[in-house]
């Protein structure tokens, strides 16, 4: 699988975890899933801020009503949930522990953005407790 990251909103993720820092910023993304050529590629289109209910330079977590509203306001906009955001404002840009053990949509992609250095990685939830990294294009 591929996903495509316009720069723009590359940039939009990037503004809000500089933002955000020292706390991890966190958010939902949504697209479009195409089959090219035999390949699955997923574009995103939409980026959605999300407020990082724990407040933590090493965690976060989506609240729920939050979740559910963007959800709903994905399916109205009829875009498919591709997956999530967020940043690792001090470690790599690499699952965490905690990363492996919180994350529960399997099939997703779980883009992390590493600010020093700047350094962006997508990882699809394979099964619970294991990522693998997914080809991230930037456009
Ligand atoms: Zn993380």
């Amino acid at each position: 699988m591929t996903l495509i990251l316009h720069s723009k909103d590359f940039e939009t993720i990037v503004s809000h975890c500089k933002e955000e820092e020292p706390i991890e910023a966190c958010g939902i993304i949504a697209g479009q899933i195409r089959n090219c050529d035999g390949k699955i590629v997923k574009e995103v289109h939409r980026i959605y801020r999300c407020k990082n209910k724990l407040h933590s330079p090493i965690e976060y977590k989506i609240g729920a009503e939050e979740q559910l509203r963007i959800f709903s306001e994905i399916n109205d906009n009829c875009l498919d949930l591709l997956g999530f955001y967020h940043s690792h404002p001090n470690t790599s840009s690499n699952p965490s522990k905690i990363d492996e053990k919180r994350a529960n949509y399997v099939g997703y992609s779980y883009l992390i953005l590493s600010l020093h250095p700047i350094k962006i990685s997508s990882w699809i939830l394979e099964q619970q407790g294991f990522f693998t990294k997914e080809k991230l294009n930037i456009i």
